[in-house]
């Protein structure tokens, strides 16, 4: 069901393993810019119509407008489940806990006497948040996107979501409730690349946005790929991603019930157990046989399992793990070893960190206070979750009195003639009658 590989008595050469030794899904977000550009063009040039189209085609459903009525969000929150409602406002209100400390303070040095440089921070005016509603309805996510962007004081939020057939055409209900609960009113129909196009170039019902974010499939990435410039994005984020450390203290059980947790999402999803023990993969891989055959998306879970994405790797010591875990950079890591959090402190390279036997990735999905739109794809080396940060931008602002600008002049003259650039000395030079000071 899940394939092994074997790294025990191999070389871990000090600058990093070969990532292609490792499992990694095929995501090919290139090779579906084809297909994107013309749909993104299309939406660029007929709007709202070309929404349409592709909601009849990709979705199955006929639309009339693309932006949901105020009154079908209100509506899906007075019909929400009251079970769901409190546990969405019980994620809600721990992203905030989370989210609000993460809120940045404008910060002023004194270069030098009458010199002073402040990093002013200002959110983002508008922002575009895609929330996926293919294979699941990820209601958390538009708690994992909205509630960054209000912490931040993003004044414009947007939402995205796919037209669901059952639903007549509107987006998920849970998701309309969790936009009505965050009191987000402007919420569209459209899914895929089109929903993308849409933030980006703006259509007779929806402005253009200066951001997009949130997770979505391989249309989204490629999307996201295409009009990044016109538009800022977060990250390509792709199909999920779960790798476990683990050594002989961990609990079979609940190592393979995790690994299945987020083989969940997709047939793309990674499930990858890296471990010191023989013993414990042989039980993880029992326990992932017996497991499956009783959950509700097997054969989705299966295929993600058996895909060349997923593996368990066999390393001889935790310091080898690390180098693997590293070299993977997965977008969900859990430490499941003795002392795990001084483990956890020695990873460099993961999109969010779980710590020991209980904190599975499953609560970073729904309730721990994190944020679970996270770098998948080895991104992790580069990039971050999202976070408050991500709905910012920071504003250098200079300020420099006459005699603060006359004591560097002559070092920026020099600088600038180093360049050849002299008509930039010669700003500075112009204030002070042409005269460099010295
Ligand atoms: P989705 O909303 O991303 O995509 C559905 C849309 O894809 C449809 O509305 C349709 O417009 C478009 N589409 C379908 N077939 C198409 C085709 N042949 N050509 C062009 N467009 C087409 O939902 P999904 O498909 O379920 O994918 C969600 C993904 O998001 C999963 O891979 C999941 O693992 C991932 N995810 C990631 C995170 C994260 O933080 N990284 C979080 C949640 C979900």
């Amino acid at each position: 069901m899940i394939s092994r590989i074997d790294l025990r008595g191999a070389a871990f050469p000090e600058d990093g393993i070969d990532r292609d030794l490792l499992p990694r899904a095929e995501f090919d977000v290139e090779a579906a810019l084809d297909q994107v550009r013309p749909i993104c063009e299309d939406v660029r040039h007929r709007g709202t119509a070309a929404l349409i189209d592709y909601a009849r085609k990709f979705d199955g459903v006929t639309l009339e407008r693309v932006r949901v009525p105020a009154g079908a969000l209100q509506t899906a929150l007075e019909e929400l489940d009251p079970k769901i409602r409190a546990a969405l406002e019980e994620s809600i209100r721990r992203a905030r806990i989370v989210h609000h400390e993460q809120r940045r303070t404008d910060t002023t040095v004194q270069v030098v006497p009458g010199g002073t440089v402040t990093e002013r921070w200002v959110p983002v005016e508008r922002v575009g948040l895609y929330v996926p509603g293919g294979l699941a309805a990820y209601a958390s996510s538009v708690v994992m996107n909205v509630v960054p962007a209000q912490e931040a004081g993003v004044e414009g939020i947007a939402v995205s979501s796919p037209p669901q057939k059952d639903f007549g055409g509107l987006p998920n209900p849970t998701i309309l409730a969790a936009c009505a609960l965050l009191g987000v009113d402007e919420v569209y129909a459209a899914g895929g690349a089109q929903a993308i196009a849409m933030f980006a170039y703006g259509t007779e019902e929806c402005r253009p946005v200066n951001l997009v974010t949130g997770p979505g499939n391989i249309y989204v990435a490629s999307a996201k790929r295409l009009l990044k410039g016109r538009i800022g994005i977060d990250a390509e984020a792709g199909p999920t991603e779960i790798a476990v450390l683990a050594d002989a203290t961990a609990d079979p059980v609940h190592v393979a019930a995790d690994l299945i947790s987020q083989a969940e999402h997709d047939t793309l999803a990674a499930a990858v157990l890296v471990t010191t023990s023989v013993e414990l993969a042989e039980r993880v891989e029992k326990e992932l046989a017996a497991q499956v055959g009783v959950t509700k998306h097997s054969e989705r879970i299966l295929a993600a399992l058996a895909g060349r994405q997923s593996a368990v790797v066999l390393v001889d010591t935790i310091d080898q793990g690390l180098a693997v875990v590293d070299a993977y950079g997965a977008e969900h890591l859990e430490i499941q070893t003795a002392d795990a959090a001084a483990v956890a402190a020695r990873v460099r390279n993961a999109g969010a960190i779980f710590v020991g036997a209980y904190a599975p990735v499953s609560l970073g999905d729904y309730c721990a206070g994190s944020n679970h739109v996270l770098p998948t794809g080895g991104c992790a080396c580069h990039s971050s979750g999202l976070s408050v940060q991500s709905f910012l931008r920071g504003i250098h602002v200079v300020d420099y009195s006459r005699d603060a600008l006359a004591e560097v002049t002559h070092h920026v003259v020099t600088l600038a003639d180093a360049e050849d650039l002299p008509a930039h000395g010669a700003a500075l030079r112009a204030r002070f009658d042409w005269q460099v000071p010295q």
